[in-house]
C-alpha cells in the first residue's frame, strides 16, 4: 500500500516526506515514477525533489540511453544524506553501529558486560555515541534507536529471566537515551527492529510477506505484512518463544511450563548442550522448531519465513536441515516461487541496521512521524528542514 500526496498547500511537509520516503523504499526513480506512485502532480513532485535534493538527502543520475531521446534521471537515496546510530542491547552487553542512508555500516562497537544493568548501559551508551558520530564529524545525524528484548511491560514476562534484561523494569529507556545522546531517541523490541532491518537491507527486500524468526538469547518473530511489522495492540506481538511447545515440560521464568525458547534459542542451546551435548541439543529442538514452522505458516500464510537473529549461521542452517523436510501446511505448495525457509541476508547487523533504520525512518518517513520520538525536538515542526537545519549538507 504506497502512501499518498496531499494537494493542500499545508501538506507540503508530509509530501516531502512522502516523496523522500518512495525514494528510500522504492529509488531509484524517475519523477514520473514518484508522481505516479504518491499521486501528486509532476509539478509538486519537482519542486520538492529540487529542495531535498538540495538539502543533499539525494542524488540524482541520468540512466543510459535507451532509445531516441534524453533519458529521464533516476533520483536515488544519497548514501551520506544522514547518518543514524543504532544500539542494541542484550542480556550479554552492548553493540551499537553507526548507519548510512543507505544501511551500510560506517563504524561499530561493542561492549560485553553480562547482565548489563541500566546506569553500566546508559553510561556506555553516553560515550560510545559520540565516539561514533565522531566518524563523520560533518554528517548529519538523524537519530538514535535502540533495540531490547520483549516483551514490553508485561508483568509476568518482562525482565525477568535470562533471555531477557533483569532489573530493566520500569527504566524510562527512551528518555533516558535522549538525555545521555542529545538526539531524537527511538525504541523497540529486538525482534521488530531486525525484522525492519531485514525487510529495507536483508533478505526481505525480495518478498512483501514474510516471517522473520529472531533466533537470539531468546526465540521470537514477527510477520512483515505489506511493509510494515504487524506489532499487535502494545507492541509485543511475536513472542513465539513463549507458545507452548512441551506440555507440562521446563517451568519457564514466565510462570508456564514448556515454552519453545526453554528448548529453541541460544539460551537453551547453550544450556541443553552442557547436559545433553551439542548433537542431542539438535536432536531435541529439531521437532519443536519444525512444529513451530508449520503453525507460523499457517497462521500467517508468508511467502517465506526468514530465520536470522544473534545465532550464528552455521546452527540455524542445521537446525532447519534437521527440521526438514517440514511437514504439510498452508505453505506446501507446488507453485510456491521461494522456498518455505530462507535466511537472514544481514545475520546479526540485521537488529543494529533496524535499530538504526528505525531513527531514519522516525525522522523521515510520514509513516512513522514522531510518534515514537523523544528527544529535544519540537513535535510541530517539519523534521525534514529541521535536520537539515542542524546540519547543513
Ligand atoms: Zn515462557
Amino acid at each position: 500500500m504506497a502512501l499518498r500526496g496531499t494537494n493542500q498547500e499545508f501538506g507540503r511537509p508530509y509530501n516531502r516526506r512522502i516523496v523522500l520516503e518512495a525514494i528510500r523504499l522504492h529509488g531509484p526513480l524517475t519523477r514520473a515514477d514518484i508522481a505516479r506512485r504518491v499521486g501528486l502532480t509532476p509539478q509538486t513532485v519537482a519542486n520538492i525533489v529540487r529542495e531535498i535534493e538540495l538539502q543533499g538527502f539525494i542524488l540524482s543520475r541520468r540512466e543510459a540511453p535507451k532509445g531516441r531521446g534524453l533519458p529521464a534521471s533516476a533520483l536515488a537515496l544519497n548514501p551520506d544524506g544522514g547518518f543514524a546510530i543504532g544500539i542494541h542491547v542484550t542480556p550479554r552487553g552492548l553493540e551499537a553501529a553507526l548507519v548510512n542512508l543507505a544501511g551500510i555500516i560506517v563504524a561499530r562497537a561493542r561492549r560485553d558486560l553480562p547482565r548489563i544493568d541500566p546506569d553500566t548501559a546508559f553510561r556506555e551508551i553516553g560515550t560510545i555515541v559520540p565516539a561514533l558520530a565522531a566518524h563523520r564529524p560533518n554528517g548529519r545525524m538523524l537519530g538514535v534507536g535502540l533495540a531490547m528484548p520483549g516483551p514490553f511491560d508485561v508483568e509476568s514476562i518482562s525482565f525477568v529471566g535470562p533471555t531477557t534484561l533483569e532489573g530493566w523494569k520500569g527504566v524510562p529507556v527512551r528518555q533516558a537515551l535522549a538525555t545521555v545522546t542529545g538526539l531524537p531517541s527511538f525504541l523497540e523490541v529486538d525482534l521488530a527492529a531486525a525484522a525492519h532491518g531485514e525487510q529495507l537491507y536483508g533478505a526481505g527486500r525480495a518478498f512483501r510477506e514474510f516471517y522473520y524468526v529472531y533466533f537470539g538469547v531468546g526465540l521470537g518473530g514477527t510477520m512483515v505484512h505489506d511493509g510494515a511489522g504487524l506489532r499487535g495492540a502494545w507492541g509485543n506481538a511475536g513472542e513465539i518463544g513463549h507458545m507452548t511447545a512441551v506440555p507440562g515440560g521446563d517451568p519457564c521464568p514466565c510462570g508456564n511450563r514448556g515454552c519453545l525458547e526453554r528448548y529453541v534459542s541460544l539460551e537453551a542451546c547453550e544450556r541443553r548442550s552442557a547436559v545433553l551435548g551439542e548433537d542431542g541439543w539438535h536432536a531435541e529442538a529439531a521437532p519443536l522448531f519444525r512444529t513451530a514452522l508449520l503453525t507460523i505458516e499457517n497462521l500467517f500464510d508468508p511467502e517465506t519465513v526468514v530465520v536470522g537473529g544473534l545465532a550464528p549461521r552455521r546452527l540455524v542452517e542445521r537446525l532447519v536441515a534437521a527440521a526438514s523436510p517440514l511437514a504439510n501446511s498452508v505453505a506446501a505448495r507446488r507453485d510456491r516461487p521461494a522456498p518455505r525457509v530462507t535466511f537472514s541476508a544481514l545475520g546479526q547487523d540485521a537488529v543494529l541496521l533496524g535499530a538504526a533504520a528505525l531513527a531514519v525512518s522516525g525522522v523521515l518517513s510520514p509513516r512513522f512521524g514522531m510518534l515514537f520520538a523523544e528527544g529535544p525536538r519540537p513535535a510541530s515542526r517539519d523534521p525534514i528542514l529541521e535536520a537539515t537545519e542542524a546540519h547543513p549538507a
